[in-house]
Order: C-alpha cells, then structure tokens, then sequence
C-alpha cells in the first residue's frame, strides 16, 4: 500500500494558503484526498458541493490529488478511506495550540494515524478564508489571495 493522506478542512472557501499546502503534500504522500468537512455549527458562505467543486477545478492538474467531503469524526474517515497520515497547514503561532490539540487527540484514537504539519509559505502566513470572505464582502481585491475561479465565484456571491 502507498502512502495516502487526509488533508481536511472547511475551505470556505479555497485559497492560494491551501493550495499552496496541497500542492507540497502531493510532492510528499502517493495520495491526498482533499476533504471539505461538513461541519454544521459553522455558517458557510459556499454550501458542501460549491466547496468540493471549486476544490475539484482548481486541483485538476495534480494527479494524485482526489476531492471529498466528510461528516463526523476525522479519524473514522481516514481509516474508511485506508489512509495512514493527515496533513494540515500551520501559519501563525496561534494555529499552533488547536492544532496540537486535535492532533493528541487523534493519536489517542489510533497511534496508527500520523499527522504531518507544514509551514505556511511565508507569502501565505496572512492569509485564511474568513479574510477573504471579508474582503470580498466590502469589494475588495481577492486576485492575489485565491484561484481564479474562486474569485468569479465570490463575486457572484457578492454581486
Ligand atoms: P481556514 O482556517 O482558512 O478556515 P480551513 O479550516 O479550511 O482553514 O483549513 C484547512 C487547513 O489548511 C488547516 O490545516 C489550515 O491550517 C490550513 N491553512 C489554511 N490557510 C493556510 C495558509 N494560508 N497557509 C498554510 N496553511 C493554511
């Protein structure tokens, strides 16, 4: 078996930060399965289909890079989906706390499942989707930020 990690998230939406990470961990790891977690206590802007479709076009030229949304617990979908590694981003300090939280917590669950972190490309260290969001909100510049197709889709929103 190859090596298949998890990179799970809410991307809500894409970003140039997450592709960025997506992009090095398909360097790294046979397989990444990109998975947008349906996460019901949050107020998305893009529903679970709009975020696994923009995810889909904007990594279409990475092979072994697949789109997916999960429900629930992470760890259960990493063992259904037969991985052995999660790999997360991490920018500032402050990310650092949660993250080792979930972390313990999932090797607690099973040691068996190693999670990977990778510093944000300094370009990126600013940079998250609620940003965005926010930028694009007021009309703003997101052209530097995001894909593309992000951009047209948050204008859409916005419009
Ligand atoms: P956000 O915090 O932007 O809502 P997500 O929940 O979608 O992010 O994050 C998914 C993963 O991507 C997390 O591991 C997060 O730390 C990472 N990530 C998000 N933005 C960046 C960035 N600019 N640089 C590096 N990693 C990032």
């Amino acid at each position: 078996m190859g090596s298949v990690a998890v990179c799970p998230g809410s991307f809500d939406p894409v970003t140039l930060g997450h592709l960025d990470i997506v992009t090095r961990g398909a360097k790294v790891f046979d397989r990444v399965i990109v998975s947008v977690l349906n996460n019901r206590s949050k107020n998305p802007l893009f529903s679970i289909d709009e975020r696994v479709a923009l995810l889909k076009e904007t990594t279409a030229h990475l092979p072994n890079v697949e789109v997916d949304s999960f429900d629930g617990l992470l760890i259960e979908y990493v063992k259904n989906k037969q991985a052995n590694a999660i790999i997360k981003g991490l920018r500032a300090v402050s990310d650092f706390e949660y993250e080792l939280q979930m972390a313990s917590i999932n090797r607690k669950l099973d040691e068996d499942i190693e999670t990977f972190f990778m510093m944000t490309n300094n370009q990126y260290s600013y940079l998250s989707s609620s940003i965005v969001k926010e930028l694009a909100k007021y009309q703003a510049s997101v052209t530097d930020l995001v894909p593309a197709q992000v951009e047209t889709a948050l204008l859409e929103k916005f419009k």
